[in-house]
């Protein structure tokens, strides 16, 4: 499926997850990946389940729950037949809420763990012997937050920060025990970006002030977010694992 292309991905087969919205960051990497070269296996859990992957040119759509450990399974065996193998993991998908902790339901809290921290790990094992065995500079990619950075999110949400903080520890250890091995593993934490997570979430007025507390003064885009991702999942970064790339327009600086 990879004949021919170019760019810095060219050759590589990637799985990127939660990449069925076309307003969020996922579609943006999937986007951005395509055109520089890479084979694309999309994921989300708004997928039909089909029993066939839906062949786009270098791009396969495959329903894939990732709290569901079956359902990362059978994403994976999919994409490899399709594919042949894999060589980047883009653990993208995720939710948010911003429930204040005296509101919190216990399965509410669990639910966010279940889908961001598990399902991250869900996926990663599932696709870690592909992984292991690729022998084109395999590179993991997570989404962080910048919530897990600054002390949660702007409306609460302690379980989206606990969750992503999990999401970035995870990632350091998975740095450590796969280089080694020669997988590298690495985190982006964006800051405010305009998807459906965030638009019309502020208010108006909110919306300005948020803006003007930014050295940027603005929220960013879910290309700029995959503009690291690809930075991370290609061979420019080639001496970089268990880091954490802010893309937050200097919203926290550390
Ligand atoms: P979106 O909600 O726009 O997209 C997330 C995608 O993940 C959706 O397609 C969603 O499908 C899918 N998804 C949700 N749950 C699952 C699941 N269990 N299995 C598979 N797919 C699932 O989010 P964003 O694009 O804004 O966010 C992408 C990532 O970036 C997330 O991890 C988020 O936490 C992180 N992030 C986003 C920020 C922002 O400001 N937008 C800031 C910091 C981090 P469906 O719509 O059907 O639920």
């Amino acid at each position: 499926m990879s004949g021919g292309a170019t760019g810095l991905l060219a050759g590589k087969r990637a799985v990127v997850t939660g990449g069925a919205n076309p307003r969020g960051i996922g579609a943006a990497i999937v986007e951005l990946f395509l055109a520089q070269g890479a084979s694309v296996a999309a994921f989300d859990s708004a997928y039909p389940a089909a029993p066939q992957p839906v062949a786009l040119d270098r791009r396969v759509n495959l329903h894939c729950d990732v709290a569901s450990i079956a359902s990362c399974d059978q994403a994976v065996e999919a994409t490899i037949s399709a594919l042949g193998g894999i060589d980047i993991l883009v653990n993208n998908a995720g939710i948010v809420a911003a429930t204040r902790i005296w509101d919190m339901r216990d399965d509410e809290f669990r639910r966010m763990i279940e889908v961001n921290l598990t399902g991250t790990y869900n996926i990663t094992q599932a696709a870690l012997p592909t992984l292991m065995q690729s022998e084109r500079r395999p590179a993991i990619v997570n989404l962080g937050s910048t919530a897990a950075l600054r002390g949660g999110g702007l409306l609460g949400g302690s379980h989206y920060a606990a969750s992503k903080g999990g999401v970035i520890s995870f990632t350091k250890a998975l740095a450590r025990e796969l280089g080694p091995r020669g997988i590298r593993a690495n985190c982006v934490a964006p800051g405010i970006i305009e998807t459906d997570m965030t638009l019309g979430k502020f208010g108006e007025d909110w919306e300005r002030d948020l803006k003007q507390g930014i050295p940027l003064q603005r929220f960013g885009s879910p290309t700029e977010v995959a503009q690291a991702i690809l930075f991370l999942a290609s061979d420019l970064s080639s001496y970089s694992t268990g880091i954490v790339v802010d893309v937050n327009g200097g919203f926290h600086i550390h």
